[in-house]
């Protein structure tokens, strides 16, 4: 369990409820995804229709599911959750899709883990909201079609390009997530705390932002974290200095970096004389997974310009070498 992974763990998921946001004027930054968003349900409202199919993406924990939520409370209709994983059969699905009450939003989180035969029978749902069911077997089997509700697809996923060609076609809304400015998140910090009753200064709001990586997630969590602290340590109030002395004992350096980050990058540097080098070199020389080192580890490394993809392999820039205050080995 990493403090800084902007994967939900058990803890945040309780917590996390009291915090979303409900409505658009709640949810903070993301301007270009909100305008937009604003006029295609204030549009489909006057027409009294339902909204266009939307999905989502971004990586975890910049606020998908919230997002979601807002999304059916604007068109002033519920949300029933799912996701990928979860709908391993074809009737799994097709029980879902008849449940839906006209107008609702349905939410599939991790679309892109769908099955292929499952999502196949999206198209039609999608599309024309009916469903082809196949009734009986071999020469005595035929096809019915089956009319369901209208409804919203909401898709969300961490891997735009999981997404096959026929399924991203079918929404009508794409929205790509940003990872958040640190003024967005002292903001998202200071509402937080406001609802926990957490006595914080605008100081301890930015320490606690700039090292949250972009992303609300770790910035509520960084938070719990901090507050636990001032709380025992302190005398409740979060300043700039108990803020750092907090996150510096759960080895979170100033740019959101822990032991994790720290051992990937200067493994690059240390072994493979800063790349470029193979993501499964990479992968094996600190004993993880190509798959996470891609999906959880990189993104922010990316991000904030330390890692480069290359057709050779990754390489580490010469902010790493500042960062950790290494010399440039010189050719
Ligand atoms: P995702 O589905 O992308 O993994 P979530 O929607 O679960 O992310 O967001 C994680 C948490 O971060 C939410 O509980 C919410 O409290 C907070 N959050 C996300 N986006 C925002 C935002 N724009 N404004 C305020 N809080 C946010």
């Amino acid at each position: 369990d990493r403090v800084v992974s902007g994967a939900a763990n058990s803890q945040d998921l309780s917590f996390e409820q009291s915090l979303r946001p409900q409505v658009l004027s709640q949810y903070i930054g993301q301007d270009k995804v909100k305008d937009n968003l604003a006029i295609f349900i204030e549009a489909a409202k006057q027409r009294k229709e339902t909204l266009d199919h939307v999905l989502l993406y971004g990586p975890p924990g910049l606020g998908k599911t919230t997002l979601a939520a807002v999304i059916a409370n604007e068109m002033g209709v519920n949300i029933r959750t799912t996701s990928g994983p979860a709908i391993e059969r074809p009737g799994d699905l097709a029980a879902i899709l008849t449940a839906l009450e006209p107008g609702e939003v349905l939410f599939i989180d991790e679309i892109h883990r769908l099955p292929r035969a499952i999502e196949e029978i999206l198209y039609p749902a999608m599309e024309d909201f009916c469903l082809d069911i196949v009734i009986g077997k071999g020469p005595s089997a035929r096809s019915v079609r089956l009319d369901l509700p209208p409804f919203t697809l909401v898709g969300a996923t961490t891997r735009q390009g999981a997404i096959s060609a026929p399924l991203r076609d079918r929404f009508g809304v794409l929205c790509r997530l940003e990872y958040y400015s640190e003024n967005q998140l002292t903001n998202i910090v200071l509402r937080t705390a406001e609802i926990l009753h957490t006595g914080i200064d605008r100081e301890g709001a930015i320490e606690i932002a700039r090292r949250s990586r972009g992303t609300p997630r770790i910035a509520n969590r960084l938070l719990r974290r901090v507050r636990d602290y001032a709380q025992v340590q302190g005398n409740g109030k979060i300043t700039m200095e108990l803020a750092e002395t907090a996150l510096e004992r759960l080895q979170v350096d100033r740019l959101g970096l822990d032991h994790i980050d720290h051992k990937l990058l200067k493994g690059i540097i240390e072994k493979f004389k800063g790349g470029p080098v193979g993501l499964e070199t990479i992968a094996a020389s600190i004993g993880e997974e190509s798959d996470t080192i891609e999906d959880v580890y990189e993104p922010y490394l990316l991000q904030i310009g330390f890692l480069q993809r290359t057709p050779r392999g990754r390489m580490v820039t010469k902010l790493v070498y500042d960062h950790f205050h290494i010399e440039i080995p010189t050719m």
